[in-house]
């Protein structure tokens, strides 16, 4: 599947800018964060499957919808962190699973720090991290994660960079990729030009 973008909204732009301004302290980050992060869920829900469900209104029976299947959220510690509250707002009763990834000090391959979700079996898995710079762990993370046997599993980020999205595209074109917008590059440390700096640092405040 090829990534879907939100380049083109306008309050998402708006916001975006507010995170990637220098000048912008953690309080307002944290709290802009979670607002592109509610509306990154009704975008990303608007692909949701429905079932057909019968409601009583005061005045009749009519045909309405309920969601199909069960979502469980896994934030990427720690920036995914930021995103999550955002999206247990409007899906209150979805489960959540965390998972840390890190480079080895010796192997310099990627590694869990820390790994616990529910059951994802035949869940719809969303993966939330708002920067996607080269890839590599969410590359592992989607790896581990298809051992689950999810039905779907969604990535979803804020900023993207296009080294990152294609390697995912490549690595995994089962998973639905998302992000409100794709940026420029990575520079050579693996940040994400423009950009917004370090998620984590701004949104922790350390
Ligand atoms: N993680 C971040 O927080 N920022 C980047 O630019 C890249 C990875």
């Amino acid at each position: 599947m090829k990534i879907k973008n939100f380049a083109n909204h306008a309050l998402l732009a708006a916001k975006i800018t507010v995170l990637r301004d220098r000048r912008t302290a953690s309080p307002l980050f944290a709290r802009t964060l979670h607002e592109i992060s509610v509306i990154l869920c009704a975008l990303v829900a608007a692909d949701m499957e429905n079932t057909v469900k019968q409601v009583s209104t005061p005045l009749v029976r009519t045909r309405g919808s309920a969601t199909r299947n069960p979502v469980v959220l896994i934030p990427i510690l720690r920036a995914g962190l930021g995103m999550l509250e955002g999206f247990r707002t409007l899906l209150p009763e979805a489960a959540t699973g965390h998972v840390g990834v890190e480079r080895d000090h010796d192997t310099l391959k990627p590694k869990f720090y820390y790994y616990k979700t529910p059951s994802l079996k035949n869940a719809d898995v969303w993966v939330l991290d708002p920067m996607l710079a080269t890839g590599g762990s969410l590359d592992f993370a989607l790896t581990k994660l298809k051992q689950g046997k999810p039905r779907t599993l969604r990535a979803i980020s804020v900023i993207a960079a296009p080294e990152g999205v294609r390697l995912i595209e490549k690595a995994h074109p089962d998973v639905r990729l998302y992000t409100a917008v794709i940026d420029e590059k990575l520079n050579n440390k693996g940040y994400i030009l423009p950009g917004l700096g370090d998620a984590g640092d701004r949104y922790f405040n350390t």
